[in-house]
C-alpha cells in the first residue's frame, strides 16, 4: 500500500481524498496555487507545496509542477481527484514514467474515452445500445444530410472532445444543419483544440441515468448500480439521486451486468461512470467518464463503500473489496450541489464567508472545504458544497433533505441553497417524474 499521495487538485474534492487516505493510514501532500494559501486542502494534508499563481493553466494544471511537488516529498501516487488533470492521458503517462502511481484508469482507456466518437464505437463493440447517429466524424455536408434524414430531425452536433456539457447544437430542420455544423466546428476548435464533431438524434425527453463501474488488475469488474442526475440546467448537474426514481430493479440488474461485463472485457482498472440517456424504457450511451464522478457520495451511501479507497486500493494492485454478489444498495440518497451563485441568475458570487452552520445529524454528510472567514477566490468552479442526504426510501429522504437544507446556514456569498429548498416542494420533483428538460422550464415558470 502507498505511504504518501499527493492530491493534484483542490476544493471539497481534495479534501475528501485527504480523509480517505487518512482513514487508511496514508500521509497527503495538498498542491495548491497562490489563491488557494489559506485553504481547508492545504490546512488540514500532512505537506503543502505551492505549485503557481491563481490561474489554473499555471498551477492546477500544471503538469511539471505537480511531478516535480510529488517527487520533493517522495509521494508514491497522484490522485486527481475531478476536473483538472483527471482525464488527461498524458498526464497519467507522465506520472507513470516518473516511476509513480496514477490513481485511475490505464492512460490507453483515458484517451480511448476521452474522444467521444472513438468511446462511442468502442461502446457498440462492447455491446452498450447507443444513441443513432453518425458512425464516426462528420466528414462532408452530403453525409451528414443523409444521415439526419434517416434518424429524422431534430439532431444534436456534439464536439468529439467536449465536455462539461459544452459543445453541443441542437438542429432542428436541414436547412439549418450546414451553418450549425461549421459554428459547432469552430466553437469546438476554439474551446477544446479539436474541431471534430459528430451527430446523434436529439432524444425528446430523456433522463440521464449513469451506471458507476470499477475495475481491477485481478479480471474482476463490478457495477454499484446508477445515479440519476437528470436535474440539469445547461447540460450540467443540479441535484443527483441513487437509485433512480425511473427504473426498476430488474432494470438495475440488466444494464448493471452489462456495463460490468463491458469493463470486464475491457481489461478496466478503477473507477468510472458510464453515462446513458434513458425514454421509453431504453437506455442509450452517450459517454464514459474515467474518473471519480462529483456525484460519487449518493453511490457510497446506498452502497456503504468508500469509493476513493477502492480507488485506492486497485491502484495498489489490490483487488476490489467486494464481489459483485456482496454489493447490497439499500435505501435513497439525494445530493444537492451548492454553488457560490445566486439562486436564479446563476451569477457567480465569490467572496468571504462570513457566518457558517453545517446541518448534522444521522444520515446527512457535508462534502465541502468551507469554513468561516473563508474567501472563496473567483479564480475556479463556483462549486463550494454537496450535502448528502440517505433515507430509508425517497420519502424518508427528501424529508430529511428539507430539514437539513433548513439547517445549513452560509453568509456572505449568496448560494443556490434557496434554488434546492424550493425544488424540494415542486410537485414533479417529488413526484420523481422530472426528465433533463424539466429544470429549464421550471425555472422559467417560477422566475
Ligand atoms: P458532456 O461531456 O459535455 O457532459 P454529454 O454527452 O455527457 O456531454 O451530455 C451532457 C448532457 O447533454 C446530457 O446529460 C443530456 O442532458 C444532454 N444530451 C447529450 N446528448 C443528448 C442527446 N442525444 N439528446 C438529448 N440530450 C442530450
Amino acid at each position: 500500500m502507498f505511504e504518501k499521495i499527493l492530491i493534484a487538485n483542490r476544493g471539497e474534492i481534495a479534501l475528501r481524498i485527504h480523509r480517505a487516505c487518512h482513514d487508511m493510514g496514508i500521509k497527503t501532500v495538498a498542491v495548491h496555487s497562490t489563491a488557494d494559501n489559506e485553504a481547508m486542502h492545504v490546512r488540514l494534508a500532512d505537506e503543502a507545496i505551492c505549485i503557481g499563481p491563481p490561474s489554473a493553466a499555471e498551477s492546477y494544471l500544471n503538469i511539471p509542477a505537480i511531478v516535480s511537488a510529488a517527487e520533493i516529498s517522495g509521494a508514491d501516487a497522484i490522485h486527481p481527484g475531478y476536473g483538472f488533470l483527471s482525464e488527461n492521458a498524458k498526464f497519467a503517462e507522465i506520472v507513470e514514467d516518473h516511476g509513480l502511481t496514477f490513481i485511475g484508469p490505464k492512460a490507453e482507456h483515458i484517451r480511448m474515452m476521452g474522444d467521444k466518437v472513438e468511446a462511442k464505437r468502442t461502446a457498440a463493440a462492447l455491446g452498450l445500445p447507443l444513441v443513432p447517429g453518425s458512425d464516426g466524424p462528420l466528414d462532408d455536408l452530403d453525409e451528414a444530410q443523409t444521415i439526419a434524414n434517416e434518424i429524422g430531425y431534430p439532431v444534436l452536433i456534439k464536439a468529439a472532445s467536449g465536455g462539461g456539457g459544452r459543445g453541443m447544437k441542437v438542429v432542428t430542420s436541414a436547412n439549418e444543419l450546414e451553418t450549425q455544423i461549421s459554428q459547432a466546428r469552430s466553437e469546438a476548435k476554439a474551446a477544446f483544440g479539436d474541431a471534430t464533431v459528430y451527430l446523434e438524434k436529439y432524444l425528446g425527453n430523456p433522463r440521464h441515468i449513469e451506471f458507476q463501474v470499477f475495475g481491477d488488475n485481478h479480471g474482476n469488474a463490478i457495477h454499484l448500480g446508477e445515479r440519476d442526475c437528470s436535474l440539469q440546467r445547461r447540460h450540467q448537474k443540479v441535484l443527483e439521486e441513487a437509485p433512480s426514481p425511473a427504473i426498476t430493479a430488474a432494470q438495475r440488474a440488466d444494464m448493471g451486468g452489462i456495463v460490468a461485463n463491458a469493463m470486464a472485457k475491457m481489461g478496466y482498472l478503477g473507477a468510472g461512470t458510464i453515462e446513458f440517456l434513458y425514454e421509453n424504457g431504453k437506455f442509450f450511451f452517450i459517454e464514459m467518464n474515467t474518473r471519480l464522478q462529483v456525484e460519487h457520495p449518493v453511490t457510497e451511501m446506498i452502497s456503504g463503500l468508500d469509493l476513493v479507497r477502492e480507488q485506492i486500493r486497485v491502484a495498489s494492485g489490490l483487488p476490489l473489496s467486494v464481489t459483485q454478489d456482496q454489493v447490497t444498495l439499500k435505501g435513497h440518497a439525494i445530493e444537492c450541489r451548492i454553488n457560490a451563485e445566486d439562486p436564479r441568475t446563476f451569477a457567480p458570487s465569490p467572496g468571504t464567508v462570513t457566518g457558517y452552520h453545517t446541518p448534522g445529524g444521522l444520515h446527512v454528510r457535508v462534502d465541502s472545504a468551507l469554513y468561516n472567514g473563508y474567501k472563496i477566490p473567483p479564480y475556479y468552479d463556483s462549486l463550494i458544497s454537496k450535502l448528502i442526504v440517505y433515507g430509508d426510501d425517497r420519502n424518508d429522504c427528501l424529508m430529511r433533505l428539507r430539514r437539513a437544507l433548513e439547517e445549513y446556514i452560509i453568509q456572505g456569498p449568496s448560494t443556490t441553497i434557496p434554488l434546492h429548498k424550493d425544488l424540494l416542494e415542486s410537485e414533479e420533483f417529488i413526484a420523481g417524474t422530472y426528465s433533463i428538460k424539466w429544470l429549464e422550464e421550471w425555472l422559467m415558470k417560477t422566475q
